[in-house]
């Protein structure tokens, strides 16, 4: 029998603020454990959280950037729990009623429109971290940091609509994006800016009910989602064609043994005795300010790829590869703008330029070249001064020096000959030097042309202009003078 995946994530995305969600301690990655706390963040007897507005603009802008629906009222929760990073005993969060509810992110994928339906978006705190190695006793003792105690978190949730471990890959990669321009989370998974907790279960191809799920909690990279998924379908499939059945449990990721492994069953599942937090009011947002967050919000890229498409003639999926990158899009857009030729922009920028981003390292804000100066040697090229080979080489310079085409070409003498009187020497030479290929031409195998091209190239170090060469030939050639 062949099984269907349904999968759903749930998604924690911290929201961009300096300092935490009810205090005002910073949020700095990185910093000496224990350095980043306060009463309130420690759960310290009588210490008051006070929510930060500015989380508050982060959610509602999350939550707008995928579409949702966000109420006029939602309500902080206290979810009670015991765990040595969780020093209230309680993690604050919303329950029964979420900021926002309803949405949808609708994008391409493998060359298909797609939707994913995003049940809520709600705000809580993060615990704070349990560290099990690195310190004198880890042998014995696992030791605490609270500096991510009470960080703010978006958590997002999708609804099962989700039908293959890679598709789930690749739409978490697209969420990312999606916050990452919306401004509201930097996509920094390393350092865990952005996790998911994948839930997935299959059933019969063709079936409508959905079967029991599993959940995977806490994977941080999308190889690692795609492949602990890949294994859970596998596993729940072997499952149910043995004539077994799946149970409703909590597994974790096994990175080294590349598996998952049960963590909880659903009768070891947490009571978590939600109950409205006294110390904290109803959420109440005004429309208005709504509206204004909404207006604020910058292009993201599903639009841009679109406008990409609509401004400049791309295909899509050029204009989706540069879409993705907020930065990428306006260098392609002020560089087509210099050059008055998008494609050849679009071209370099996917070609050349990120190939040299790749290898650096770098972003393209970091590149040598600017816009400017890709458009003016797109200029060179488009006006005949060089060869496209000529300009793959002043490219290379242009990146290491910082230096204009223009003045590159200049100093060394690169530009392209396109006189016949010129060439013409290198033209014979090649045609005396190639019996064999002038044979073949002459015998209709056309193709030995390019050949000799390729010759008269060489010996201009790239310099000749390939359509005159060709000319001259052809011409040779077809006439008999060599
Ligand atoms: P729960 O009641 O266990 O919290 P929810 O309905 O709130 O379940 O959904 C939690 C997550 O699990 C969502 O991302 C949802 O899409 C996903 N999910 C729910 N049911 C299934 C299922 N049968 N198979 C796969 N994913 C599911
Ligand atoms: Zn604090
Ligand atoms: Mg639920």
């Amino acid at each position: 029998m062949s099984f269907e995946p349904v999968i759903g994530l749930e998604v924690h995305a911290q929201l961009l603020t300096e300092t935490k969600i009810f205090c005002g301690c910073s949020t700095a990655f990185g910093a000496p454990p224990n350095s980043q706390v306060c009463p309130v963040c420690l759960g310290l007897p009588g210490a008051l959280p006070v929510l930060n507005e500015r989380a508050v603009e982060h959610a509602v802008r999350t939550a707008v950037a995928l579409e949702c629906t966000v109420h006029r009222a939602s309500i902080f929760a206290r979810k009670n729990y015991f765990y040595p990073d969780l020093p209230k005993g309680y993690q604050i969060s919303q329950y029964e009623e979420p900021l926002a509810t309803d949405g949808h992110v609708e994008y391409f994928d493998d060359g298909a429109a797609r939707r994913v339906r995003i049940m809520r978006v709600h705000m809580e705190e993060d615990a704070g971290k349990s560290i099990h190695d690195g310190f004198p006793d880890s042998g014995g003792k696992t030791y605490l940091d609270f500096n991510r105690s009470g960080v703010p978190l978006a958590e997002i949730v999708t609804q099962p609509d989700l039908r293959a471990p890679s598709e789930a890959a690749r739409f978490f990669q697209r969420l990312r994006r999606i916050l990452l321009a919306a401004g509201v989370n930097d996509g920094n998974m390393e350092e865990g800016s952005l996790r998911c907790d994948a839930n997935v279960s299959v059933r019969p191809r063709g079936a409508e009910a959905l079967g029991v799920k599993v959940e995977i909690k806490n994977l941080n990279s999308f190889r690692f989602l795609e492949r602990a998924l890949d294994y859970e379908v596998g596993r729940q499939s072997a499952l149910l064609e043995r004539g077994g059945t799946v149970v409703q449990e909590t597994r974790l990721w096994d990175v080294a043994g590349g598996r998952t492994v049960s963590m909880r069953s659903k009768e070891e599942a947490h009571d978590y005795r939600y109950f409205p937090d006294p110390d904290l009011p109803p959420l109440v947002l005004d429309s208005d300010w709504v509206a204004s967050v909404r207006e604020g919000l910058p292009e993201l890229p599903e639009a841009r790829k679109q406008r990409l498409m609509a401004d400049h003639g791309l295909p899509e999926r050029d204009a989706a590869l540069l879409a993705d990158d907020p930065d990428l899009s306006s260098f392609f857009e002020a560089a087509a703008a210099a050059a008055g030729n998008a494609r050849a922009a679009a071209n370099w920028i996917m070609g050349a330029v990120a190939h040299r981003m790749k290898t650096l390292g770098v972003g393209i804000a970091a590149a040598k070249v600017t816009p400017a100066s890709l458009g003016a040697l797109i200029r060179l090229v488009d006006g005949g001064t060089i060869s496209n080979s000529v300009a793959r080489d002043v490219f290379e310079k242009m990146a290491a020096t910082g230096r204009p085409p223009e003045a590159i070409v200049e100093a060394e003498g690169l530009s392209q000959i396109g006189d016949a009187e010129e060439l013409g020497a290198a033209v014979r030479k090649a045609l005396s030097e190639n019996p064999a290929a002038v044979g073949k031409y002459r015998t209709g195998k056309t193709g030995a042309l390019g050949f000799l091209v390729g010759q008269v190239m060489r010996a201009t170090r790239g310099q000749a202009n390939p359509r005159v060469v060709n000319e001259l030939l052809k011409e040779a050639l077809e006439t008999g003078e060599e």
